[in-house]
């Protein structure tokens, strides 16, 4: 397939909104921002091999590079809108291609996202995704907010995207569901715009909750104690990794489940709970934000637990 049948696909697909005023075709976008608000912009590359098996689906891709975005703008408590996508494919393969819009552009429809441009070109399989979301002046959530005091809420479960990839990794018996949370993972946009005004600071969790909310505590300039016995554990998670220590390592270290982390004060947990049943999502209180700096995890005997490691990080030494 020619690099301009390859566009020509994408501008037919790309999807419809009244503030685009030039799409797909030119030499760039024309996009109109509303004038009241903030532009929030956020991008992130998928890597063959490196942020997905290399059995992944090609819908699949599709879905995760945009979900992984989404999660960002999530964490900001902002309104997608926009994006763009940079795909390094080894071959035009039409079907591929297909499949890949199929993921993405499901995904962008449910966010009224509309595809404004991008970039072909042949490599390695490489997909670089921009967003582009609003949020009113003031109101965006930033890691820095969380205040001594303040509930730490999860949403959904954790761990699961973890246990898929390490049952893929050992190629032993593998749950599907687990695989699916790799795979097609939620960001939780809707979820972070019912919490804007209610919560403190926010993070989406891509490298595990302790090392994302550890980034939070630092730019907060305060410190936390998680209670391990309350991490929102799904039942496929629990069922495949019966050892509570292997599956709170999942749930602390392993990355990939773009679930929204944030914090909030306690006398708003009632009106947090009632906005997340009404998007018939659950939310869990796993700790408590306080003066003293550092992150302490305990477990539900009182005791210290203790990670075999942190989050992942591309540039760190194998030890
Ligand atoms: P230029 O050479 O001027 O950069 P291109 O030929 O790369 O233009 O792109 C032509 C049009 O197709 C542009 O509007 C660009 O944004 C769009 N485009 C190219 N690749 C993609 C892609 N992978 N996804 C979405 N739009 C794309
Ligand atoms: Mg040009």
């Amino acid at each position: 397939m020619a690099e301009f049948d390859l566009i020509e696909r994408f501008r037919q697909r790309a999807g419809q909104r009244a503030d685009v005023i030039l799409g797909i075709g030119d030499d760039a976008a024309l996009l109109r921002v509303p004038p009241d608000a903030l532009l929030v912009v956020s991008a992130d590359t998928l890597v063959a091999g490196v942020h997905f098996p290399d059995d992944t689906a090609a819908a699949d891709i599709g879905w995760k590079a945009l979900a992984v975005n989404l999660s960002d703008l999530a964490a900001m408590a902002a309104k997608p809108a926009w994006a763009t996508l940079c795909l390094t494919l080894p071959q035009a393969h039409e079907d591929w291609v297909d499949a890949f819009l199929d993921g993405f552009l499901e995904l962008a429809a449910q966010h009224d996202v509309a595809l404004v441009g991008g970039d072909t070109t042949r490599g390695p399989l490489s997909i670089s995704v921009t967003v582009h979301g609003f949020a009113p002046a003031g109101q965006a959530l930033r890691r820095s907010g969380a205040k001594a005091g303040d509930d730490i809420w999860v949403t959904g479960t954790i761990g699961d995207a973890a246990g898929g990839l390490a049952q893929w990794q050992r190629q032993g018996l593998m749950s599907a569901k687990l695989r699916h949370r790799l795979d097609r993972p939620t960001p939780r946009n809707e979820a972070a715009l019912a919490v804007r005004g209610l919560a403190h600071a926010a993070i989406d969790l891509s490298d595990g909750l302790a090392a994302d909310l550890g980034h939070m505590l630092r730019q907060s300039g305060v410190g936390a104690d998680l209670d391990l016995g309350r991490l929102p554990t799904s039942r496929s998670l629990a069922d495949h990794f019966p050892g509570e220590a292997e599956r709170w390592t999942l749930q602390l270290t392993g990355g990939d489940d773009y679930e929204l982390c944030f914090t909030a004060a306690p006398a708003d947990a009632l009106a947090i709970e009632q906005a997340f049943a009404a998007l018939d999502l659950t939310a869990t209180v796993v700790g408590q934000i306080s003066s003293a700096l550092g992150l302490r995890l305990n477990t539900p005997e009182g005791e210290a637990f203790v990670l075999p490691q942190a989050g992942f990080e591309h540039f760190r030494e194998p030890t």
